[in-house]
């Protein structure tokens, strides 16, 4: 599945800009600058496509990648950013909710969180929309290559415990480090499980 280049296939501004919803797909929420354009291309092997990018709140589109016919990676807009108006936030939340409630091939989300930070509010605030938009999601820490392992496990167990709360969300998290490659195969292993025959 994730052994040729995949495909970019589409960038959409708006939800009357949707590619077809032909095949299963997965969809990567994040706060900006939680590493996942970094994530895309670690998953897919491209280096260029998910554009990645210090300068947060930049992408906001929403970007489809096709894996050979058989799933779709879906890039949502980064959020969290803190100079942002409430307007935009506001418009991203309904685009998203939008989107998620309507897609009949969502078939999980990917929720990233900095292995730093730990769940922020406005992480909570997208599991609780994906809760009620009944999209089953994961979440992924990302950047493990920055914490110590204690500093792992406590925000892995942390995070764990919090999920309970989250009727949507898988027990079980993952980590990754986009950097140095940890991960990376088990996630592709658990979204292989998704994709179309
Ligand atoms: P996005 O805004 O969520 O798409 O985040 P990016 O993928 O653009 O990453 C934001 C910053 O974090 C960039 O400077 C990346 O190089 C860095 N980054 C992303 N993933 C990792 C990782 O696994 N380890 C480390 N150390 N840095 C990372």
């Amino acid at each position: 599945l994730f052994a040729k280049e995949c495909d970019f296939v589409w960038g959409a501004d708006a939800l009357n800009q949707l590619p077809e919803a032909d095949l299963p797909e997965v969809a990567f929420a994040g706060r900006s600058n939680v590493g996942k354009s970094s994530l895309v291309n670690a998953l897919t092997g491209r280096k260029t496509l998910a554009r990645t990018s210090n300068t947060p709140g930049r992408t906001q589109q929403l970007n489809f990648f096709n894996l050979g016919n058989r799933l779709k990676l879906v890039d949502m807009p980064g959020y969290g950013y803190a100079k942002e108006s409430k307007e935009k936030v506001e418009a991203w939340n309904h685009m998203v909710r939008r989107f998620l409630r309507g897609r009949v091939t969502m078939q999980r989300a990917l929720v990233l969180v900095d292995s730093r930070h730990g769940l922020k509010p406005n992480d909570e605030e997208i599991m609780e929309m994906l809760d009620r938009t009944a999209v089953p999601y994961v979440v992924v820490l990302t950047k493990i290559d920055k914490v110590k392992p204690n500093e792992l496990d406590a925000v892995r167990k942390a995070t764990e415990a919090a999920l309970k709360k989250h009727p949507a969300a898988f027990p079980e998290i993952h980590v990754t480090s986009s950097e140095k490659n940890i991960g990376i195969a088990e996630l592709r292993a658990s979204l292989a499980t998704l994709a179309a025959e």
